[in-house]
């Protein structure tokens, strides 16, 4: 048969048309007034998108940038900062935290499971500086509570700047900047925005605009308060990817017309989509036999990572899915490769992409002999179908 290739990844995501063209269309020059329009524009949805009053920066590059950004800009060498990880991602903060010389102290939780505010409570120190946290832990699938870590360090009267790396959480996640009061949001493009990776998106707080009037990283491509100053005259520093720009305003455009024109709705629309997405993936991988491996209450809608069968490598999985339907799911990353899937729903996913994925692992189940007891040819569907039906808005 005709295998049409489709992305079920976390990042990239499958492109939306509209943005498509709208990159192919975007011959223009970076300091000119069409230019200038544009970035205007795109930098005041993105406000409505991350649901702030605060300013977003747009940065060139990849998201792992503008984490990087955050850790330049508002940190110093020998800064005590706090970082909770129960995954790749987590790790990455470490990484790059203690690549800028700060003094790391680490929550860690097994992949798959999240951290109590108890232990975050314990972690943090008078002179904790700032905490970094995944609003989403894209390899595990994972939720972890930021409103819960927000309240936390208010309560504590912490100093502690909460920066979060939203990349995955953005567009899948019920997020609150203003009203929790989170420092620092992340977003890639890549993800949620359904267009290419090499853009990325960063809400800053005053509070975090204030700290980096002091502190004394070294920063230079990625100055961020360079970039306001330019970003205020509708312009960016250096060279940006004018189509990814583009790109975004497109996109950005077709999630405020899933509510009529208002972007904050649409937003909201886009997360009930992914919620949706995920809850049928869930009850058709509970129906088939699979065990998730997010714990209950704290499942990603950004994707849903599903463990193999005791026995059975996920490459298999992985690997039927591509070879017969070209269907892309990623593997678990780092210790988790070989035990489970991954299936995203972030971004431009609807109810046929989630049915097709489902009818497609129940063929892999039965050809690679999965050795799941009572699965039969749609148990998994029924469950999905039900589900849609009883809740898709
Ligand atoms: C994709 C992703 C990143 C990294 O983004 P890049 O664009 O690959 O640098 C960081 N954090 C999370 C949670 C992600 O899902």
């Amino acid at each position: 048969m005709i295998r049409k290739t489709r992305l079920f990844t976390p990042g990239p995501t499958p492109l939306l048309p509209a943005a498509q063209f709208a990159m192919a269309a975007a011959d223009i020059h970076h300091r000119t007034p069409e230019f200038r329009a544009l970035y205007t524009r795109v930098l005041a949805q993105l406000k409505e998108f991350v649901g702030t009053k605060n300013d977003v920066i747009i940065l060139s590059s990849g998201g792992t940038g503008a984490m990087e950004a955050s850790v330049s800009n508002l940190t110093s060498p020998g800064d005590r900062v706090l970082v909770l990880t129960a995954g790749k991602f987590g790790e990455r903060w470490s990484g790059i935290t203690k690549a800028f010389g700060c003094h790391v102290d680490v929550v860690e939780a097994p992949y798959g499971s999240t951290f109590t505010l108890d232990q975050v409570k314990a972690a943090l120190k008078l002179e904790t500086r700032a905490v970094f946290v995944q609003a989403t832990e894209s390899s595990t699938g994972v939720r972890h509570d930021i409103e819960g870590i927000a309240k936390l360090l208010k309560a504590e009267n912490s100093e502690a700047l909460l920066i979060v790396d939203a990349i995955t959480g953005l567009g899948t996640t019920h997020l609150d900047m203003d009203g929790w009061g989170v420092d620092v949001f992340i977003g890639g493009s890549q993800k949620a925005v359904m267009i290419p990776p090499g853009l990325a998106y960063i809400a800053i707080s005053q509070r975090a605009w204030d700290r980096m009037e002091a502190t004394y990283n070294p920063r230079y491509y990625f100055d961020l308060r360079k970039e306001r100053k330019n970003a205020a005259k509708g312009e960016s520093a250096y060279t940006p990817s004018v189509a990814l720009i583009a790109a975004l305003g497109a996109s950005l455009d077709y999630i405020a017309g899933q509510a009529e024109g208002n972007l904050a709705e649409g937003r909201k629309k886009l997360v009930d989509n992914a919620e949706t997405c995920a809850a049928m993936t869930r009850a058709a991988a509970e129906a088939m036999g699979l065990k998730l491996f997010a714990p209950k209450g704290y499942e990603a809608a950004a994707a849903t990572a599903i463990l193999a069968p005791e026995g059975t490598d996920s490459g298999v999985i992985v690997k039927g899915l591509k070879s017969k339907f070209a269907a892309i799911v990623t593997d678990g990353q780092g210790e988790m490769k070989g035990s489970l899937f991954r299936i995203a729903h972030i971004g431009f996913f609807d109810y046929m992409d989630t049915i097709a994925i489902i009818g497609a692992l129940e063929q892999v189940a039965i050809a690679a002999k999965l050795p799941l007891p009572n699965f039969e040819f749609g148990k998994g569907l029924i469950a999905a179908q039900k589900l849609f039906a009883a809740h898709a808005k």
